[in-house]
């Protein structure tokens, strides 16, 4: 069943036609309200306590998508990685972290990093790209996943190409500079693996993605951090904190909440407590909210918060 906005995410895996989605949680994030969604106002957060966790922090589990489908396996983003502090954004601290479970939690599902053929990236920030490269014995970085193709939406990529620094993203010689060689550009609309493609959502990040996979007769929109909380899916003008461009951001929901209200359409949202997966109803009003549907929990959350 499903879990609460309260709590991190349990490793949860639903599956159709064939196709089985499994979140493969890498750890624990919690976010300061107020640093992180800047124009909610507090008196939000007071009416609505079931939205926070035992800290007052909005619990974000930070992982990776992994789908399988006919024996292949490709991985939508690799959560933070092997973390345990304060999540800094410019001079301010925004939350705090408990992070570096993706390796033990692939394993426990039959999977090792050399069975990953891709890794698509919804965008490149911290937490969704920390296992993309793990230092070698020689201390410099090597792809976590050896025979994956690392693939990036070419507007995603195009700032950082130009050396541009971009709020929220991962330390250059860490990530990017290893990635400018080993890197796939992928256009919008384009198949990643069958029945994936890409859908890009700019405005979180320059090029934001989102994925959708069709499992069956169910459209699944893997749509990032387009929303970070359900409440944006309500109230679609409330930004998050990193959003590069506010207008972007607006078009780019719009876009979701019309393809997520299709039938037979479902969302997977790695941010969302320990709700993953869920649909988006509209109401008589017009206010879309998002009802989480029922995935079978494989372990509870890898790791809680210590803050
Ligand atoms: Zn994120």
């Amino acid at each position: 069943m499903p879990g609460t906005l309260g709590e991190q995410s349990a490793v949860r895996v639903w599956e159709e036609g064939g196709v089985r989605l499994t979140f493969v949680v890498d750890g624990a994030m919690g976010l300061v309200p107020h640093e992180f969604f800047p124009t909610i106002p507090e008196s939000y957060w007071a009416a609505h306590p079931e939205t926070l966790d035992e800290h007052g922090l909005v619990a974000m589990s930070a992982g990776g998508l992994l789908v399988e489908r006919d024996g292949r396996a490709v991985l939508l983003d690799v959560g933070l990685g092997d973390y345990q502090g304060p999540i800094p954004l410019g001079k301010s601290v925004i939350g705090y972290a408990d992070s570096g479970s993706l390796p033990d939690v692939l394993k426990s599902v039959g999977r090792t990093p050399e069975d990953i053929e891709a890794v698509a990236f919804t965008h490149l920030h911290v937490d969704h790209t920390g296992w993309a490269f793990t230092a070698g014995d020689d201390g410099r970085p090597r792809k976590y996943f050896p025979k994956a193709r690392y693939l990036v939406a070419d507007s995603e990529w195009a700032p950082h190409g130009r050396g541009e620094l971009i709020p929220g993203a991962p330390p250059r010689s860490a990530v990017i500079e290893p990635l400018i060689p080993e890197h796939t550009e992928i256009a919008d609309g384009e198949e990643i693996f069958p029945g994936v493609h890409a859908l890009v959502t700019p405005g979180h990040s320059p090029g934001h993605t989102s994925y959708v996979i069709q499992a069956g007769d169910t459209r699944v929109i893997a749509f990032g951090d387009a929303f970070h909380i359900p409440t944006q899916i309500s109230n679609p003008g409330w930004p998050s904190r990193p959003d590069v461009d506010g207008e972007a951001v607006l078009k780019a929901r719009a876009t979701l909440l019309a393809e997520l209200a299709k039938p037979g359409t479902l969302g997977f949202a790695c941010h969302f407590g320990d709700q993953p997966f869920g649909r988006v109803r509209t109401g008589e009003s017009g206010t879309s909210t998002w009802e989480p549907v029922p995935s079978t929990v494989l372990q509870p959350t890898p790791r809680l918060l210590k803050v």
